[in-house]
């Protein structure tokens, strides 16, 4: 059972072991959608999203060299930052949830990227938390590309963000994220909108280089459409506890 973890050694180990598994399996699959989208494995991040899980996932992500930990909400990494032991090489705490704006300034200092960036305001205050914190935080857009998402700008509202980011001295754009819709069917055309959005950016702007497409269910349609960084739950830990 996933649900009931004694907090123990032995499960530490079990956790790990099983970790280990999922990511040899992730890994098999990430090797043939490449080989089919005539693309190199080496090019495609995994980000080991931890949300629902205690810190122990996040330190068995981390034990199995996974060098990007994604989170949902603010209060709750900030609980789990606190039990892991850090690594000295580097790592990258994204931020993947939908950002409230009173939020959006520890989300700055707490986070090494934020990925969900839709709205203008939202942009400024965490360029006002990042110079809080003294640092440039790197950020995506999130795009909406489907029918039943409610976050993300429009692609016809794209360049406007873009624009209102770069007038910000304290992020620095990456790229582009989007979360594909829920009927399987249209998650191919939905991702290729976005893969299509994050080639035109990254032809005309330095540093933009992330393109954040694919969850478990999706890693093969997201590949196809050019994902850099897949965001992957349940393909690593299992499926999530239920939360209360
Ligand atoms: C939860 C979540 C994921 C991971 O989903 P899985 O299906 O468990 O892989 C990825 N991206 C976002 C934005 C999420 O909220």
């Amino acid at each position: 059972m996933e649900r009931i973890e004694r907090v123990s050694d032995a499960g530490a180990r079990d956790r790990a072991d099983r970790v280990a598994d999922r990511l040899a399996a992730v890994r098999a699959r990430i090797e043939r959608a490449c080989a089919q989208a005539g693309r190199r494995p080496s090019d495609v991040t995994i980000l080991a999203v931890t949300k629902g899980f205690g810190s122990e996932a996040i330190q068995a992500a981390l034990d199995a060299s996974i060098a990007d930990i994604g989170e949902n909400y603010f209060q709750e990494a900030q609980a789990k930052f606190a039990g892991v032991a850090w690594p000295s090489s580097p790592v990258r705490r994204h931020f993947i949830g939908s950002i409230q704006r009173n939020k959006a300034r520890r989300i700055a200092g707490l986070f090494d990227m934020v990925q969900t960036v839709d709205r203008a305001d939202i942009a400024e205050a965490l360029d006002a938390g990042a110079e809080n914190a003294g640092k440039v935080l790197d950020v995506l857009v999130q795009l909406n590309v489907s029918a039943d998402d409610r976050n993300g700008v429009k692609p016809s509202e794209c360049a406007q963000l873009v624009a209102a980011i770069e007038r910000l001295k304290h992020l620095r754009l990456r790229g582009v994220m989007a979360v594909g819709p829920l009927d399987p069917s249209t998650v191919a055309p939905a991702f290729a909108d976005a893969g299509k959005i994050f080639d035109d950016l990254a032809a005309r702007k330095p540093g933009v280089d992330t393109l954040s497409l694919g969850m478990s269910e999706d890693i093969e349609e997201a590949i196809a459409a050019g994902s850099t960084l897949l965001r992957l739950g349940t393909a690593l830990f299992g499926p999530r506890p239920v939360k209360g």
